[in-house]
């Protein structure tokens, strides 16, 4: 059962991305270069109180979209905006207090903390640029934990003596001490037990309701984001394939690629009575320095024609709000009289 609302209104994006790209230049072999296209010209939006699932399997871009995003990495071209400002090239200072409004959350939180110091001090620093005095920095750090669910006595331990899940808690409440519009959450729930899981993305939800701060859902499983998601993109080798309100990409997913990574999650909903037949990919992701002409899944794709591997396909807006990059596709034709 979905916990978000399943009409989607128009929402005001808190953060864009438009024709966004980052290509890196890497060494291929002694003298010789090439070009990794590891975005390549996407555009997204998350809506303002809202969450976009991105996914896609590893080596598809996603993690570099979040990183673009948050101004962690320059663009090769493109625009970035955050309540509706052009980010795209701000530097120094701007950037650092830009910084505070978008958050990201890895997906392993021991890495993520420095293991030396407290839960408390780890919160404490994120804290400080708001609160000056100690008392208050350490009343707010009891907030916060408290608004993720634990205790504050739990300040004083270490992140080793915490569980995964406690931990990626810590992680979303060091996150929430800057009172962002965005928070990134990289596959955060990937290394947790499914239990664990439950908890993390009902948390997720329920601070979504209480605060109205925006998701970015980065996972290469779509099960993970079914309930909580209200825009889902889908992201192949660089490239964003299908996006759309998420209940219609979830009941209707239009592209092979789409279709592939939802037959692959169990259907233990009563209410969905299609089955959905398991499609199994041949091979690996290709290099992203080296993509296939023409559409960039041809060598994986069940539905593969000859036109597939010859032309990029159009990107075509359905009626129902998705957009697909597909020729089983092609643009609806002019209205008559509308040309
Ligand atoms: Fe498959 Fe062709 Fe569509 Fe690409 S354009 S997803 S190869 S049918």
């Amino acid at each position: 059962m979905s916990i978000v609302s399943e009409t989607t209104p128009t929402v005001r994006p808190v953060a864009e991305a438009v024709h966004l790209s980052k290509h890196y230049k890497v060494r291929v072999s002694g003298s010789r270069h090439g070009m990794l296209r590891a975005v390549d010209g996407i555009d997204l939006a998350v809506g303002d109180h809202q969450t976009l699932g991105l996914v896609g399997e590893s080596g598809s871009g996603k993690s570099t979209v979040a990183r673009l995003l948050l101004r962690l990495v320059d663009p090769t071209s493109g625009v970035i905006r955050l309540e509706d400002e052009d980010i795209t090239h701000i530097k120094g200072k701007q950037l650092r207090r830009l910084r505070r409004r978008m958050q990201l959350v890895f997906q392993d939180p021991y890495s993520s903390f420095d293991p030396l110091s407290t839960i408390a001090d780890s919160i404490g620093e994120a804290v400080r640029p708001h609160f000056h005095e100690r008392a208050a920095r350490l009343a707010r750090t009891s907030e916060l934990l408290d608004t993720v669910g634990l205790a504050a006595g739990l300040g004083r331990r270490h992140p080793r003596e915490l569980s995964g899940g406690q931990l990626q808690r810590v992680a979303i409440a060091r996150a929430l001490a800057q009172n962002p519009s965005l928070i990134a959450l990289d596959e955060p729930v990937s290394s947790l037990d499914v239990s664990s899981q439950a908890h993390i993305i009902n948390l997720l939800h329920d601070l979504q309701n209480q605060l109205g701060v925006a998701y970015l859902f980065i996972t290469h499983d779509l099960s993970v984001v079914r309930d909580v998601s209200h825009q889902l993109a889908v992201m192949y080798l660089g490239l964003v394939v299908e996006s759309g309100p998420a209940h219609i990409v979830y009941t209707n997913p239009r592209h092979p690629y789409t279709q592939a990574l939802l037959s692959a999650i169990p259907q233990i909903d009563p209410d969905h009575h299609t089955s959905r037949r398991r499609i199994v990919l041949r091979g690996d992701i290709p290099s992203p320095l080296a993509p296939p002409t023409g559409c960039r899944f041809h060598t994986r794709c069940p539905h593969v024609m000859d036109i597939c591997s010859q032309q990029e396909p159009p990107t075509t807006r359905t009626t129902d709000g998705v957009t697909v990059s597909c020729h089983l596709h092609p643009p609806l034709p002019h209205p008559r009289g509308d040309q």
